[in-house]
């Protein structure tokens, strides 16, 4: 037998070794800041350093093994990850960094990374197992963290892309009505120009007027969206004849939409001094009567009461048309918002979003009420300088 050619001297060599590797084996596992352990598969730490003992919050390996005796149910969040970690190590005899949350001493959960590897019987039964342990919460946290704020800024830019994209195509969607009526109106001119008598030639002039005005508002509403956003709009002291005004609007409103709508108008302020932006009011008013004869039935009323008292001008625009689900009503000011009664009539849901920029940019303030099959009633409070 080989033993048998080793003298005294080379054994008590080998001891001293064996001695000086086994106190810096135990240096290195004392000292290590990774937790190290034996453990049954029967669910007990048989041999834990000191780094186990301060990452589970014990103060010493002793106290861990003593009040640490069933690893699954006392140590585990979900216990069922042990029995993971064990028919894992009946697998592949070796696992490496699997993670698991844990409670330490004081309850606080924690996430550690196990690295083990199966120890055997003589008969080659899964007694145990041994390895590392990490705490990782930290790192994990960190990247958790990292992880949300890259998720956020995804979305965002994807909200911001398909919103973009959203925008374009529901932009390019209202410009193409208008743009047919001028085609078809033009082609009409010019064609049978000779044939058709002044009234038609009249016609279909102011509907490519109307046409061009619908697009050129478009335009302008979102041109106006975007000087509010980069605080670029600039108030004007303007005084303003409600009457002229508004009944001015009306006419638009009822030429871009060959409305037969009655318009009941009633107010009672005479030349009022806005400090306003001309394109800023004209949406306000234009929108909300668009819609008023949008959503209600040929025929109806509308009515437009503007009243001013002390330095506030109350414009209400009211209808008695399909009306408002009360589910809809808080969504309503949001860009390319629809109610859910509204999506066989055509609209971009961006009116009302260019209304309360507008109202905004007033100092003002806009609401609504409104009573399905009922109506719908706009209340918009803007201030003025004085009126006269
Ligand atoms: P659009 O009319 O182009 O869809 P708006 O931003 O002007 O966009 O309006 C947003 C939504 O609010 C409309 O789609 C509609 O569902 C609802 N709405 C606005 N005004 C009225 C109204 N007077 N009566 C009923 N529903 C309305």
């Amino acid at each position: 037998m080989e033993n048998t050619t080793i003298g005294k001297p080379m054994l008590a060599s080998i001891w001293t070794t064996l001695r000086k590797f086994d106190a810096k084996y135990r240096d290195f596992v004392e000292n290590a800041v990774l937790g190290i352990f034996q453990a049954t598969v029967t669910g007990q730490y048989i041999k834990v350093n000191q780094a186990l003992a301060d990452i589970y919050g014990y103060d010493s390996p002793e106290r861990l093994m003593a009040q640490l005796q069933n690893i699954p149910e006392q140590l585990y969040v979900q216990p069922s990850r042990h029995e993971e970690l064990l028919k894992l190590l009946g697998e592949e005899k070796a696992v490496s960094k699997f993670e698991s949350q844990v409670y330490r001493r004081d309850r606080q959960i924690i996430i550690i990374s196990e690295t083990v590897r199966a120890i055997y019987d003589g008969n080659g039964n899964l007694t145990g197992y041994e390895g590392t342990i990490e705490d990782i919460t930290e790192s994990h946290l960190s990247e958790i963290a990292l992880q949300a704020a890259l998720q956020t800024a995804m979305e965002k830019e994807k909200t911001k892309g398909s919103l973009d994209s959203y925008s374009v195509s529901m932009i390019c969607h209202e410009l193409r009505s208008p743009l047919t009526t001028i085609l078809l109106s033009t082609n009409l001119l010019g064609i049978n120009s000779p044939l058709i008598g002044e009234a038609d030639k009249l016609k279909y002039l102011d509907r490519i007027r109307a046409a061009v005005k619908s697009m050129n508002d478009l335009v302008e509403g979102f041109l106006v969206i975007g000087k509010a956003d980069a605080g670029r709009v600039e108030l004007q002291k303007v005084p303003l004849d409600m009457q002229k005004f508004c009944q001015e609007l009306w006419q638009e409103v009822q030429l871009v939409t060959s409305s037969e709508h009655s318009f009941d108008f009633a107010y009672n302020c005479g030349t009022v001094y806005l400090l306003t932006d001309m394109t800023l009011l004209r949406q306000i008013f234009t929108n909300l009567l668009l819609n008023a004869v949008k959503y209600s039935p040929q025929g109806e009323k509308i009515h437009l009461q503007i009243h001013c008292q002390a330095n506030q001008m109350i414009l209400r625009v009211q209808d008695e048309g399909i009306g408002i689900p009360p589910e809809n009503l808080s969504g309503l000011f949001e860009p390319f918002y629809r109610a859910d009664n509204t999506t066989k009539i055509a609209g971009t849901g961006l009116g009302l979003a260019i209304v309360k920029k507008a109202v905004e940019i007033h100092q003002g303030e806009i609401l609504v009420e409104s009573e399905l099959g009922v109506g719908t009633t706009f209340t918009v409070k803007l201030p003025i300088i004085s009126n006269s």
